[in-house]
């Protein structure tokens, strides 16, 4: 039999970390962060240290302890052993969402990541895009290191501390193809793209010479992707597998909102108001993103989106999604405010005005990646809204609010396109969301999202159609609903953390 740990999305919504282990070959389904149970102990003001390498997330059990899995530099930098061989050949990644590869920075470089190509744009957007922190997922920049910096005297010479630009270079990655097979050790792997909300999901089946298993990741019905879906589903059942570990988020629910349901209500809606309509979505989701591109077409609007979303878009190039000319990248004023000419302090002389947008003065207040998105022919600032506020559809995310102050808006809408709060954080924001878009004498119209996860019924029945020998719910809060399957004669397992 082989061996199976659980080290996260045991009780809980996410953290999935997976290590199924037979014949001397080992392997990884996810390696995600744990919400959670790292919102108990840290905070947007209380992070981990990475003076302290993997420890500040050993202590509370947020990264398991196992030997061979996570970076030299690190364990080295806390006095902690490097083992020679890793203790995994390959982490598999089911889809980009950080619950899912969210930890993948702590992993050792010669242990490669194995996901798909969309996965792999996203993740490398994230890392391009976000905040900097624990977030080499396709690059590796060794932390801790000492460089030789030449000087002037023969014989002596000095020391630098190698930033991230001087030693960084790319993590092994393997972009894996739908229903293409693949070995890992014992393991013979096959990727099986499902329907969730964000571009190449997929669930894996698994075969080596002690059991055969199927892995879910995160999956629905309800999206563009249904075929998908119920493929993966076919296949599983034909694959007989003596394991099933299966995500189990709404299991206590049996409705859905679909997909297709918000582009209609919300064209509808869109084409009822003549002034500014602010949508939010999240915009990693592309389906989510093509809805209100297709919403914004139908009510001859143009979508606005952020430069997050046109960095994401221009990486998905000749992917099937509309492209940058179809829409509009709104361009947020940062650093010193330059962009639109506002300043008095600066455009006082002539000779800053007349080198206004291009010039160096106003690309300076933009981080690198940024400053390829500004200069564009189809970027819009605040005075565009705010002078014909009926002409678009505008991409806005809670955290981007202070754009509002700028431009102002009258009579606008607000669409929200997101999941409902489900934590503390999550609610005194929803809070705050409240309180701006009353101060701008906003309407928020709700309901327009749709859940990236099956419900119970559907997930019972898939269980059932694939019949396999064992279960195990991960990735839910509601294992006991799965119990009713034992009636059906699959034996249902709660998974134990660490074991
Ligand atoms: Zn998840
Ligand atoms: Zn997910």
């Amino acid at each position: 039999m082989a061996q199976i740990d659980f080290y996260g999305g045991v009780d809980e919504i996410g953290g999935n970390k997976i290590q199924v282990s037979s014949n001397d070959s080992s392997i990884f389904f996810d390696f995600g962060k744990s919400f959670k149970q790292e919102n108990l102990y840290f905070s947007e003001f209380l992070k981990p240290r990475k003076l302290n390498g993997i420890l500040d997330l050993v202590e509370f059990d947020l990264l398991p302890q196992v030997k061979g899995l996570y970076r030299e530099d690190y364990l080295k930098h806390s006095g902690l052993n490097h083992h020679e061989n890793p203790a995994a050949q390959g982490i598999l990644i089911s889809h980009a969402h950080l619950d899912h590869m969210g930890y993948l920075h702590h992993i050792r470089e010669d242990i490669p990541f194995y996901m798909s190509k969309e996965s792999y744009l996203i993740i490398k957007a994230l890392e391009m895009t976000g905040a900097a922190g624990f977030n080499n997922y396709t690059t590796y920049s060794p932390d801790f290191l000492l460089l030789e910096k030449k000087r002037m005297s023969k014989n002596s010479t000095t020391h630098k501390r190698a930033s991230a630009r001087d030693v960084k270079k790319a993590r092994e990655i393997e972009l894996i193809k739908p229903y293409k097979s693949f070995e890992i050790g014992d393991f013979k792997i096959t990727s099986a793209p499902v329907d969730h909300s964000l571009p190449g999901s997929c669930a894996f089946l698994t075969e080596s010479s002690e059991e055969s298993m199927v892995y879910t990741g995160d999956f629905r019905f309800h999206g563009k992707r249904e075929d998908e879906t119920k493929k993966f589903i076919k296949e599983a059942r034909k694959f007989s597998p003596t394991v099933l570990i299966s995500e189990g988020t709404r299991i206590d629910r049996d409705k859905n909102v679909l997909e297709s349901d918000i582009q209609k209500k919300a064209a509808n809606l869109a084409l009822s108001h003549g002034d500014l309509i602010i949508v939010n979505y999240p915009i990693r989701d592309l389906d989510r993103f093509n809805t209100f591109y297709e919403v914004a077409k139908d009510s001859d609007r143009t979508l606005v989106v952020n430069t997050k979303q046109a960095f994401l878009l221009n990486e998905f190039y000749g992917m099937g999604y509309p492209q940058l000319d179809d829409v509009a990248v709104y361009v947020p004023r940062r650093s010193w405010g330059l962009y639109g000419g506002e300043s008095y302090a600066c455009f006082e002389d002539d000779w800053i005005r007349s080198d206004k947008l291009d010039g160096e003065y106003v690309l300076s207040d933009y981080k690198g990646w940024e400053k390829d998105y500004i200069s564009w022919d189809n970027c819009v600032n605040y005075k565009d809204l705010q002078e014909n506020p009926g002409d678009y559809l505008f991409q806005c995310d809670f955290f981007e609010f202070k754009e509002l102050i700028d431009i102002k808006p009258e009579n606008a809408i607000y669409i929200k396109s997101k999941t409902e709060p489900f934590n503390e954080e999550m609610e005194i924001d929803a809070a705050r969301e409240r309180n701006w878009l009353e101060h701008f004498g906003i309407t928020i119209h709700d309901g327009y999202h749709a859940s990236g996860h099956a419900n119970g019924v559907e997930i019972l029945d898939m269980i059932q159609e694939i019949q396999p020998d064992k279960i195990y719910p991960v990735h839910t809060m509601g294992k006991e609903e799965f119990k009713i399957l034992e009636d059906e004669g699959v034996k249902v397992v709660y998974p134990n953390l660490g074991k």
